[in-house]
This record gives structure tokens, sequence and C-alpha cells, in this order.
């Protein structure tokens, strides 16, 4: 007997639709599945045996064929177990092959017959939804797919649940959620307010929150540039639906959703500066987002910024200019959306004291040069704006001046935003922070005067 199951794969942030065709038949007892599976589809064969065991059905004990269509495209993941239990139960005869047609199905399974979430569920789920109508995804996953209006969505726990929904014995409830977002947990920790001067920083940190500009925070350790990093993350705005939507979709891609639902907040990357390559590009051999990636409408912050590999400070170049990330490998090439603000973070050298006021630098000018010429020029260009942090005082700190809040702060950037779209609709009236920079070239064309007017 034959039966067909429509399944998915990801490839890249799209995906594959795949048919899992399975064939049983007389012959010598055995289990082979063909169509470029990878190393976890291969071993599925074990988990959907017990599975359907455990799930109290008959396991053929026939010569089973598994094609997973079409065979040019490479397949990976454990999403195939549950296409794959549900093909060999339909060639046995217990389910009707019509039942299967206008659905679309996936999810690992356990070996009692539980059903274990995916990764790439959302843009499976995305890039099928003119070709089915329905799916069945494992619970988690349901709740990423049900974003997709266009698909009726049912969340399944174990395979006998799918079963039983499937031959509409005990049908499942499709899954909804509210299309409003609540940004009720988005409360901040922290707050401008709690740092004590630094108010020339606070402003280029303002305006570059209000631009889009990458930032170069340069001073002695301790002088606070993390703690400065930290809180201008309080002054980005909400993500907007279509935002939320492509940074889910990343981290659907490289299985790292943790929120039901669209993520709500923009993301925040501070990657340790000993990471390698693959992991701030994204590697494999159909390779998973990478850092930058997942920093994708957020923030890269990078700590130690001269102390991270050559290779991997390149790597920014391309998404720095572009917004993506293209890496190709031997079958495809695969690109990823990775437009996010950098703050790179580093000491002015070695020791970390040259522009210090209170210690001394004991470094040679050829330590600090060699120190400094670790970052190159054309990503030292990309960073429009780089801010000195001194270290302050023990009297300015202790001063019992507060500063402007993030709420305040937010309040003044929203005001230059509409500034800016008056801009970009015609109106000469440029946003009034950048003023502040006169010296420094500001790339974006609609906040710098002089180009406008040239052009
Ligand atoms: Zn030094």
């Amino acid at each position: 007997m034959l039966a067909k199951v429509n399944s998915g794969c990801i490839a890249g942030m799209n995906a594959h639709s795949i048919d899992v065709e399975v064939d049983i038949s007389n012959g010598l007892p055995g289990f082979s599945v063909v169509g470029l599976p990878d190393t976890a589809i291969r071993e599925s064969r074990d988990r959907i045996r017990s599975a359907i065991k455990n799930s109290g059905f008959i396991f053929p004990n026939k010569k089973i064929t598994v094609n997973l269509s079409p065979a040019t495209v490479k397949k990976e993941g454990a999403g195939f177990d549950l296409p794959i239990a549900i093909g060999i139960l339909s060639a046995n005869g217990t389910i009707d092959q019509e039942l299967l047609d206008p659905l679309l199905l996936c999810g690992e399974l356990s070996l009692n017959g539980k059903l274990k979430s995916f990764r790439g569920a959302l843009p499976i789920a995305m890039s099928l939804r003119e070709k089915y109508k329905q799916l069945i995804f494992p619970k988690k996953n349901a709740l990423e797919a049900a974003n997709i209006k266009e698909m009726t969505v049912y969340g399944a726990s174990s395979l006998s649940q799918t079963i039983d929904h499937i031959k509409n014995i005990k049908p499942l409830k499709a899954v909804q959620i509210s299309s409003k977002r609540s940004h009720s947990d988005t409360q901040e920790t922290v707050d401008f307010k709690d740092v004590k001067g630094q108010e020339y920083v606070k402003r280029g940190l303002e305006v570059a929150a209000s631009g889009g500009h990458n930032i170069l925070l340069l001073g002695p350790p301790g002088s606070g540039k993390s703690m400065l990093a930290k809180r201008f993350y309080t002054l980005l705005p909400e993500l907007s639906s279509e935002e939320a939507l492509e940074v889910t979709n990343i981290y659907s891609v490289a299985g790292q959703l943790k929120t039901l639902g669209l993520m709500e907040k923009r993301p925040i990357r501070s990657p340790h500066h000993t990471i390698s390559y693959a992991a701030m590009a994204g590697g494999g051999s159909i390779p998973s987002p990478g850092e930058i990636s997942l920093a994708h409408n957020g923030v890269l912050f990078l700590d130690e910024f001269p102390e991270f590999r050559r290779d991997v400070l390149e790597t920014l170049r391309q998404p720095l200019e572009s917004g993506e990330i293209n890496i190709v490998r031997a079958q495809a090439s695969y690109t990823y959306p990775s437009r996010f603000l950098l703050i790179a973070a580093m000491n002015p050298c070695p020791c970390g004291y040259f522009t210090d006021t209170q210690k001394n630098c004991q470094c040679t000018s050829y330590q600090i040069q060699k120190y400094l010429s670790k970052i190159s020029g054309p990503l030292l260009d990309r960073i429009d704006i780089h801010l000195e942090v001194p270290r302050l005082n023990y009297e300015q700190l202790s001063a019992g001046r507060i500063g402007e809040s993030s709420e305040e702060i937010k309040k003044e950037l929203i005001r230059a935003a509409s500034f800016k779209k008056n801009a970009s609709e015609g109106n000469p009236n440029i946003c009034p922070i950048t003023r502040i920079w006169p010296q420094r070239k500001l790339k974006s064309s609609v906040l710098s005067p002089k180009k406008r007017k040239n052009s």
C-alpha cells in the first residue's frame, strides 16, 4: 500500500513543501528513508517504531520505504517524524488517504508517542499558507503558526491525539491567538536616570537612537560603557507588527523562540568576544541564523570590540551596509536579514588607562597602535558616532542631580521621529537633535541638511 502525507522543511528564511511518500510491501522486514535525509531524519526510524507501538497501534512487520520528495532538496531536522508515522499508519490501512490530502503535518516524536516541537514552524506555515488550509503541529509550534491567519492551525500533544483528530473521533480545537499585542510585560528594570553625569555621552546615545546610528564607546574600564549601553535599549521604540513577524521568523528558524505568539521586544544580543565566525554569521551545512541575524531589528552590543577575532569583525561589514547576510554553501546560498544597530565598546589601549585622568597608562605607542589597528578602517567608517566615555571622579558621582529618565528621553525621540518624517516629506525643517553634531558626517541623507540641499 502507498500513502502520501504533506509536510515541509525550512531552507533559509523560506520553506519547501515536501511530500512524504510511504510504501509498505511484502519482503524482508526493513525501514529505509530516501530523498537526501540528514542524520536526524535517518535516526527517526527507531523513534517512529517505538512511538507507533507505544501509542497502541501495530507497526507493520514488512518492507517500509519512505521517500521525501523532491529528492533534490536536502532535508534536515526531526520535523518529519510525525508525517512519516502517519504515512506508515495510512499505508497500513489505519487512516484513509483522503483525510490526509488537505493537511500539512510536522513534528518530532518521542518514544512514548508524545509530540515535541521542531524549529522553523512559523516560516513553514508562512511559506505554505497558499497551498494548504489546515495544519497540525506540536502544541508549542502551533502557537507560532497561529500568527498566520490564512490557515486553520491545530496543536496536538501526541501521535494518538493527531490520529483521533484526523479520523474525526475526537477533533482538536483550532488554535486562536489574539491579534492585539500587549506590552504589559515590557517594564524595564533599568533606567537612564540611574546614570550620574556623562551628559554628553547620554546625548550622543539619544542621537543614535533617534537616527538609528551605530555607536562606538571608547573609555577606560569602570567608566560605565556597559551600563550606558544597557540603558540604551530602554530608548528603542516598540516593534511594529511587521518587524515583530520578521524577528519571530528568525528566532523560529534558529529554534530559539521562547515566547508564545509574536516577539514583542526588540532583540538584544551581546555575544562574548571569543565568538566564532560561524556563530556570528550563521553556521551549519544548512546555516542557522547567527548573532547578527538574531539581532535583526534590535541591538548588537559588542563589548571589548578589538578583542573579537578579525574575521568575526569583518563579517559585520556586509550586514552594516546592506542589512542582510549572504551565506553560501555547497548546495545553495542563504540570505538572512540582519539590520541591527551596533554598539561597540572598547578601551583606548591594552591596559585601558590611556585616556584616564586618574591612572597612568603603561602601554608603549606601538602597543596602542597595534591594539587600535585591530579594527579596520572600512569597519570604523560604518560606525557613525564615536563617543569618548570619561571616568567620573567621586564628586561627580556623588552629586545629587538626577538625569532625565528613559521615559522622558523617549518622548523627545518620538518628537524627533516626527521631524524626520516631515523632512522626508520635503519639509526643510531637519530634526533639531542632529544640529548638535555639525562636524560629524551622518550617513542618513534625511538627517544631513547639506546633502539634502545639494541633491
Ligand atoms: Zn595603556
